[in-house]
């Protein structure tokens, strides 16, 4: 009897694995979600200098959505979008920490992107300088409640697109939008005018990147999607996603069941413009979302199920210090902002001397051979991504900005020369002591191109490339 038994399970055993040469082939799985992290409670909003209240409404929610990409051999990444303006390194290691432990993910497998949306809250000690010197206690207790509620919703996200994860198809493919305007180079009040004629000077980054992911009855399940603009069309006090807010809703009505995630491309030194109007808001949503739209009506490639990860921080040299005299006679200085940054100057002075580089996240991931997704942290400006399209080969590049840890603005070494806000005084803001060192550049360059260009192998899905 057991001998018998012994056979039936042999051959249920044979019968039930394909024969050699013929294994299922391998999938990838996915799973995404959405929670709301719009301030349960009144609090100030982050992005602008000039707030002097805290914010009144809500126009839109804001949203923490994450997306769980596991390949055919089992490698996970999520990707986790934030209508945010954003996150310090604080913040963004307390989640990582979180993530790590609950569900084992690695820092290289987790990328934290946020929209910059100019009507959110203020988020931990991000932009210290700038929002810091008008709170309160009470006002800075309600960050420090909002903060541990983000971290808990993002968490509850991931947690529940690890839930949701099912076989999936990814594909990819590329729109383009013309509402962002370098706003190094044109003047706001002349951007109809100049647009009219044709000359609205560069440089700029149109594209919007489209990953799809559907299920296996082909309904789309989620969308993620870029584009290299500041979300500065709104600057009242309500809640709102701004343009990627409506894009993304936009989204969502058109494909129900659909996550739409949305990451700022490289536009620190672009602008909506014309903009400061609900409707136009919802027009650059629109025109983002119709975009998106196009290229999934289109014909998309399909990436075979083989995802790579990397994750590292490099130290960031910036120029020569200040010295404790120059500091403390910023603490009398007539600019608030000025003053501010020098007492928490100060304040790091006391536990040791200040650092000279600063730890900047880079972080590439690899999504079959088809994409290669560079995520850069920092308000990044658009020359990386148009050096970085130019000079990573291979594989289509996507270039994030906004990644990880948003510590200050990444100039290019033109802009840092050029100096201005993005060059130069938005440091203060931010709360670092001095301007970058002409190198960052290359020196962030380097790590991408390190990252990104390894000998493209012929991976375990190479094989399954010619199903699709
Ligand atoms: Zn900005």
């Amino acid at each position: 009897m057991r001998c018998i038994l012994l056979i039936v399970v042999t051959l249920a055993v044979m019968f039930a694995r394909p024969a050699a040469g013929q294994e299922a082939p391998a999938t990838w799985k996915a799973g995404a979600a959405a929670i709301v992290i719009t301030p349960p409670e009144p609090m100030w909003m982050a992005g602008y200098a000039g707030r002097d209240k805290p914010a009144e409404g809500k126009l839109t929610d804001l949203w923490a959505k994450a997306l769980v990409l596991e390949d055919g051999a089992g490698q996970r990444a999520v990707l986790v979008t934030l209508d945010l303006v954003g996150i310090g390194r604080d913040v963004s290691q307390s989640i990582c920490q979180r993530l790590e432990q609950q569900h084992g993910f690695e820092r290289r497998q987790i990328a934290l992107c946020v929209s910059h949306t100019h009507t959110g809250p203020v988020v931990g000690r991000n932009l210290g300088p700038m929002h810091y010197v008008r709170l309160d206690d009470t006002h800075r207790a309600a960050v420090d409640r909002y903060t541990d509620f983000l971290e808990d919703q993002v968490a509850a996200a991931v947690t529940e697109a690890l839930a949701k994860r099912a076989p999936a198809k990814v594909a990819w493919g590329s729109g383009s939008a013309t509402f962002a305007v370098n706003r190094r180079n044109n003047s706001e009040p002349r951007v109809p005018e100049l647009r009219a004629e044709g000359a609205l000077r560069g440089p700029v980054d149109y594209d919007v990147p489209v990953l799809a992911v559907r299920d296996g009855a082909g309904t789309l399940t989620a969308l993620v999607f870029g584009y290299a603009c500041h979300a500065t069309v709104l600057s009242f006090y309500q809640w709102s996603g701004d343009y990627p807010g409506f894009a993304q809703m936009e989204l969502e009505k058109a494909h129900p069941g659909c996550v739409a995630l949305f990451w700022a491309g490289c536009g620190a030194d672009q602008n909506p413009l014309p903009r400061r109007t609900v409707e136009k808001a919802q027009e650059y949503g629109a025109q983002l979302a119709a975009s998106v739209n196009r290229v999934v009506d289109g014909v998309m490639q399909s990436i075979p199920p083989s995802l790579n990860t990397n994750y590292r921080e490099i130290p960031l040299p910036l120029a020569p210090l200040p010295s404790r005299e120059e500091i403390a006679r910023d603490t009398q200085s007539d600019n608030p902002y000025v003053a501010s940054r020098a007492r928490t100057l100060l304040q790091q002075l006391e536990a040791g001397p200040l650092n000279a580089t600063y730890p900047y996240p880079v972080q590439c991931w690899r999504l079959g051979d088809e994409v290669q997704w560079v995520f850069l942290g920092g308000e990044v400006v658009v020359d990386y991504a148009v050096r970085l399209k130019a000079e990573l080969q291979g594989r289509r590049t996507w270039c994030a900005g906004y990644s990880n840890d948003v510590m200050a603005y990444i100039p290019s070494r033109r802009v840092l020369a050029e100096g201005g806000y993005e060059g130069a005084s938005s440091m203060i803001y931010y709360g670092l002591p001095t301007v970058w060192a002409p190198e960052l550049e290359d020196t962030i360059v380097a790590e991408a191109q390190r990252q990104a260009n390894p000998p493209v192998e012929t991976s375990p899905a190479a094989a399954h490339e010619l199903e699709e």
